[in-house]
């Protein structure tokens, strides 16, 4: 038998430790299914899509802090800038200052981590540990008031070897070891560490992880 999205939530819930927060990832799922994880308690989502969030957004509870963990393109961040709480998979100066753009005319300062790219996988955005250094060495960043950098991303490899992936969110962690002493050591908020999906969420929780997206694992499979 199936178990229903508020089941699966709490035995997620209960199985992470309790300074690991969730993202449930609702992208491809309708709104009822968010509005059953609502009731449930969960108030945090992640989407990928600006075109999905804006049949969504506007038909579900004000206080859901929605994160966006896609990649977004520049010319989207206008529309999701009003109401975005966290973009999660920031991976260009480029899109840092179109969000931070973004976020003065709306009078706000968003969240957001700085995506790396660790996994094997070519296709997967991100910057590399050189080119996220570039970045914060370069230290234009400083001056971008309206957003909130506040840690890092990434994707582990999809790979059934456990100790890649463990290798891979170790790699993550002990990057953030470096850019928090050497950049964040004075900003409280740099302090999230997203890794773990629902099927690494459990590796991610020993490589420290304070932020897991978990979709398939709460909501079922998506139908693309
Ligand atoms: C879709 C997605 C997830 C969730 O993946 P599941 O395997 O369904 O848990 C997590 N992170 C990102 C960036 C995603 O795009």
């Amino acid at each position: 038998m199936s178990m229903s999205i508020g089941q699966n939530l709490r035995q997620i819930q209960s199985s992470l430790p309790e300074d690991v927060g969730l993202v449930a990832v609702s992208k491809f799922h309708p709104a009822t299914d968010i509005m059953e994880a609502y009731a449930a308690g969960q108030h945090i989502f992640g989407e990928s899509h600006e075109q999905e969030l804006r049949v969504k957004v506007p038909v579900l509870p004000k206080d859901i802090q929605w994160h966006f963990i896609g990649h977004l393109q520049t010319n989207k961040v206008k529309y999701i800038a009003p109401y975005i709480y966290m973009i999660e998979a920031v991976d260009s100066l480029k899109l840092l200052k179109e969000i931070n753009k973004q976020a003065t005319r709306c009078g706000r300062v968003i969240k957001v981590l700085l995506e790396l790219h660790i996994a094997e996988e070519t296709t997967k955005y991100g910057f590399s540990l050189d080119d996220c250094r570039a970045l914060l060495a370069d230290g234009e960043w400083r001056a971008l008031k309206n957003v909130d950098i506040c840690g890092l991303m990434m994707m582990a490899s999809l790979t059934d070897n456990e100790e890649q992936i463990r290798h891979e969110m170790l790699v993550a962690a002990n990057f953030f070891d470096e850019v928090k002493t050497r950049y964040f050591a004075e900003y409280p908020s740099f302090c999230e560490r997203s890794w773990g999906m629902s099927d690494d969420y459990k590796i991610a929780c020993q490589c420290r992880s304070t932020l897991v997206r978990i979709g398939t694992a709460i909501f079922g499979q998506r139908v693309y």
